[in-house]
């Protein structure tokens, strides 16, 4: 959502949520740049900070203490948020390929994405062993390894492939845990057996001779089996084959061997060194294009190489940050050494810790806590975000638009004066030529033939069911934002027990310079688009206007057999209300806007608005529902009580089993409501026995406007549990039957809440 009146001048896009890139966001939240919209594209919403990944694993940690949350960062930073994986660059029309949405433009594009083991070059090794990169994955399989071996009933043989601080401290950790778990599980004597597996002569070779004998005196306590010299070669399930002919029986294998970059990346065109890193120079910019820079491990600095370690991608954060906006205003960039001598701080597993600076060595469980402390210190940077002014009406700063770009800001200015008019007919056209709707026999007229109007043919056996919604961007994401934009414009038509026809798009689009106008607009439709032919739907015109903010609406035709026509008004006392998607899109929304809702809350919401009501209402028919409507502005009750009435029945309202979003109980305990919900409040003159259900924190969401919402319908008795139950299995996986209806009583309400 953009708020401010600045138009866009350019594009800043960030791929991956590094070490390096958590700090620019931070800093342009701190200190915002007018007319330059940054997006951030990572695969992950919870982004782990690798310096506390072994304490997760020893269970010192929680997962939310060793993640940073890039939702909320981002949300923080003025950032669109993209939950994408980049999967390649078109680096001649500067834009970034993503796994499954459109190409996102790009003006300036910095590159965070990390490293992970090198598994390929050992055959066996992808498939047989687990590489400890990418970590949030790990994690994932961290935890199946842990329940494999508790589950194994004797002592499992673990081999960790690789003899850096990587290595040493995850298999310190494990076997910390795992004696700990299987100790509590009753299994004492199961204690795993634990390998250290490293082509180097000497454990830790970066690190100094004493850091190397307290380490190998920790192992040989601990009884880990160390293999210097061993090069695996081989990996097949439950053994390694080494070079020197040994072979380790082992029946789990980790991986944690140099690092190596992602292939697509060698692939873009981009200057890379021989293991496929991006060569950056002194400024962190790419050595063949100027507007990429890099950092973290995926960057290689041509003129001073280091290893590769999260402390250099700490460090060259507030660089990259002072350098992608001095490019950004076309101002002279800053040169940037990396220090040669570093402090890393080696945990043993069990809250004790080995300081190491070039000669030096310290150890103890003091040095733990001080780990422990910088550790904390650098995540609560990430986890308090103070509140930050409106930064609107900023000016751009000078040096950020060329000359071209000026001419059209000032033109733009004029126009906003007065005549809010179409969007550009070039523009348009080009935007559209992209787009290809679905084909039906029965649109005449439509894209592919325009003219003043669509022409659509009804057939003679159905009738014609017409719908519209309009709303403002709730999502800083054009392509999200069409595709939900069109979710929800169909649910009505499913409601109806319709199947969509034929639809008309109207949108409004924030001022702005051409270029970015027409990208929003290819999103934004592009988005919508796949929704409507997914559902057969055929776009067949529209209107595009510019305006202060970014809005979409649909006006749908749909088509039913008249006597399968699913109206509202037909409940019938005895049947179950059946909601197929659980409530609370309005106050996590409103939360958002507040940076007071977690990432992954909002992705779920995501997810559920994008979901389609379609197969759901054929579910809903196919088990004789008799009445139906789609939960959306008015909240679960509004449209509640919209049906009770014209069929004159009561219900009885179980709250405790209607289905919520993770998050939607903590935003609407703080208080955050949708600006919608007062209005909704009125209401709850419906309910009969509001005083003893007020205070259950359950109840505000009843009134908590949802956008895509589910469908609620009433099904009959005998056959609610069976439709739920296929509901679930077709992906409704939230569907509850959340009340019943009765026959109307005699008081003025109709509503009686269970609790
Ligand atoms: C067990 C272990 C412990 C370690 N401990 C330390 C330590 O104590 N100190 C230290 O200095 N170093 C440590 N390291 C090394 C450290 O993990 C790395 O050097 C560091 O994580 C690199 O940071 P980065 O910012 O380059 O990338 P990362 O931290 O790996 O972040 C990459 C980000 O990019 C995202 N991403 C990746 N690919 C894509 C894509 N295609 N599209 C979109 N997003 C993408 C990921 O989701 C992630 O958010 C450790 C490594 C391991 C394995």
């Amino acid at each position: 959502m953009q708020t401010t009146n600045i138009p866009i001048v350019k594009d800043l896009v960030l791929v991956g949520g590094g070490h390096s890139q958590i700090a620019v966001l931070k800093k342009f939240g701190m200190k915002p740049l007018p007319g330059v919209r940054l997006t951030l594209i990572c695969k992950d919403v919870m982004t782990p900070y690798s310096g506390m990944l072994p304490g997760l694993i020893a269970g010192h940690y929680s997962f939310e203490e060793t993640h940073i949350d890039l939702g909320r960062l981002s949300r923080f930073a003025g950032a669109r948020f993209y939950n994408d994986a980049a999967v390649g660059l078109d680096l001649a029309n500067k834009r970034v390929l993503c796994r499954t949405r459109p190409p996102v433009a790009y003006d300036l594009l910095s590159l965070n994405i990390g490293s992970a083991p090198v598994t390929s070059s050992v055959p066996g090794a992808a498939e047989n062993a687990v590489p400890v990169k990418p970590i949030d994955r790990f994690v994932v399989r961290w935890e199946q390894l842990r329940e494999r071996v508790l589950a194994r009933g004797k002592p499992t043989r673990i081999g960790v492939v690789g003899g850096g601080a990587g290595g040493v401290e995850i298999l310190l950790a494990i076997q910390y845990r795992l004696q700990r778990l299987l100790a509590a599980d009753g299994q004492g004597g199961m204690d795993p057996q634990c390998n250290l597996i490293t082509d180097t002569a000497e454990i830790l070779p970066t690190h100094n001779p004493r850091v190397r004998s307290k380490f190998r005196r920790v192992l040989r306590e601990r009884g880990v089996q160390v293999y210097t010299g061993h090069r695996a070669v081989e990996v097949e399930p439950g053994l390694i084959r080494c070079d020197n002919g040994s072979e380790l029986a082992l029946d789990e294998m980790l991986w944690v061997t140099w690092a190596g970059a992602a292939g697509w990346v060698a692939e873009t065109g981009l200057d890379v060194d021989e293991r496929g890193f991006i060569r950056v120079n002194h400024f962190l910019q790419s050595t063949s294009h100027p507007e990429v820079f890099a950092a973290g491990d995926i960057a290689t600095m041509i003129n001073h190489l280091r290893p590769k370690a999260g402390v250099f991608a700490v460090r060259q954060g507030p660089k990259l940050t002072k350098n992608l906006r001095r490019a950004l205003l076309d101002r002279p960039l800053k040169p940037y050494v990396p220090q040669k001598q570093f402090l890393s701080l080696v945990s043993t597993g069990d809250r004790y810790a080995v300081a190491s600076r070039s000669g030096w060595a310290l150890e103890g469980r003091a040095v733990w806590r001080w780990k422990d402390w910088i550790d904390r210190r650098f995540m609560d940077k990430f986890g308090d975000l103070p509140e930050m002014p409106e930064s609107a009406g900023a000016d751009i700063p000078r040096g950020l638009a060329d000359r071209d770009a000026i001419r059209e800001i000032s033109a733009l200015a004029m126009r906003c004066g007065g005549c809010g008019a179409k969007v550009g007919s070039t523009l348009l056209t080009r935007a559209l030529a992209r787009l290809e709707p679905v084909a039906r026999k029965d649109v005449l007229v439509g894209l592919h033939a325009p003219d003043d109007a669509a022409v659509v043919a009804v057939p003679p056996d159905r009738v014609m069911v017409h719908t519209v919604d309009f709303f403002r961007a709730i999502v800083d994401d054009p392509y999200l934002f069409g595709k939900i934009a069109a979710n929800h414009s169909l649910g009505d038509i499913f409601a109806m027990g319709a199947e969509p026809q034929t639809a008309l798009a109207i949108a409004t689009l924030p001022y702005g310079l051409e270029a970015k106008v027409e990208d929003t607009l290819t999103q934004l439709l592009t988005g919508a688009l796949e929704v409507l032919n997914d559902s057969g739907t055929a776009l067949v015109g529209g209107h595009t206007g510019e305006g202060a903010e970014l809005a979409l609406g649909f006006a749908v035709n749909g088509l039913v057999e008249q006597d399968r026509v699913l109206s509202k008004g037909g409940l019938q006392t005895g049947d179950r209300l059946v909601l197929t998607k659980p409530l609370g899109t309005g106050t996590l929304f409103a939360a958002d806007m507040r940076h007071k809702a977690k990432g992954p809350w909002i992705q779920a919401a995501l997810t559920s608005m994008l979901q389609s009501n379609q197969q759901a209402a054929r579910c809903l028919h196919r088990y004789r529902a008799t009445a139906c409507t789609d939960v959306t502005g008015f909240g679960l009750l509004g449209h509640l009580v919209e049906m009770l009435k014209p069929a004159g029945v009561d219900v009885e309202l179980d709250l405790g089993a209607v289905p919520l979003l993770e998050g939607a109980l903590e935003t609407i305990a703080l208080g955050i409501a949708s600006s919608l919900q007062p209005q909704n409040l009125r209401l709850r003159r419906a309910i009969s026995d509001l005083e003893a259900v007020a205070d259950d924190p359950r109840y505000p969401l009843l009134f908590d406007p949802q956008t895509a919402g589910g469908l609620l319908a009433g099904v009959p008795a005998d056959a609610a549990e069976a439709c739920v139950a296929e509901l679930r299995r077709s992906g409704y996986e939230r569907t509850a039957i959340i009340g019943q209806v009765q026959p109307r009583g005699e008081g003025l309400e109709s509503v009686h809440l269970l609790r």
